[in-house]
This record gives C-alpha cells, structure tokens and sequence, in this order.
C-alpha cells in the first residue's frame, strides 16, 4: 500500500491525504510540485528517478487505511542536488 506522506521532504509544505501538489518516486520520496518539478527538474534527489503525481485517497478509506502522520524533513543539499539534476535530468525516466 502506497505511505501517504504528511509533507514535503525538502520544504516542509503540507501535502494532505487528497492534495493534488504531492509527486512521488518508486521509493515514495514525496516532494511538492514545485520542489520536484521546478528545483529538482523532475529528478528524484535520492534515488535520481523521475516523479509522478500522488493519487489521492479516498477520504471514506483514511479510517481502515490512513495516511501517514511520520514527517520526514530533510532539506536536500543545493550542490548536491544541482549535480544530480545535471546528470540525470536529460536521460528519459525509462532510460535511467
Ligand atoms: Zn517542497
Ligand atoms: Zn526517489
């Protein structure tokens, strides 16, 4: 079952259960739009992979199966990251 994360792992923003702004990798590194799409470029800081939008969770499924309250907050590392984008960001996802 995919871990619906509480928040943005580089910014901190909220990203709600039903949020439209939450973008994931294969490993659910969860960022907002604009952290995945604009400062990452569609490269996942961690595992360099590409994102996709989050689905949302049905509301009625959040008492069997709720989203997870375990912020994880940790600013990624601005040369780092540029770098990692810089290698990987014009190979397609399905290349990488
Ligand atoms: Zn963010
Ligand atoms: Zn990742």
């Amino acid at each position: 079952m995919l871990e619906i994360r509480p928040n943005c792992e580089h910014c901190n923003k909220n990203l709600p259960y039903n949020s439209e702004e939450a973008m994931i990798c294969s490993f659910e590194c969860t960022y907002c739009k604009e952290c995945a799409l604009e400062l990452f470029e569609n490269v996942c800081p961690s595992c360099s992979g590409n994102f996709n939008q989050r689905p949302i969770r049905p509301s009625y499924q959040l008492k069997k199966h709720p989203a997870s309250t375990i912020r994880i907050f940790i600013p990624k590392n601005y040369n780092f990251t540029k770098h990692n984008t810089k290698i990987y960001k014009n190979i397609p996802a399905i290349k990488r």
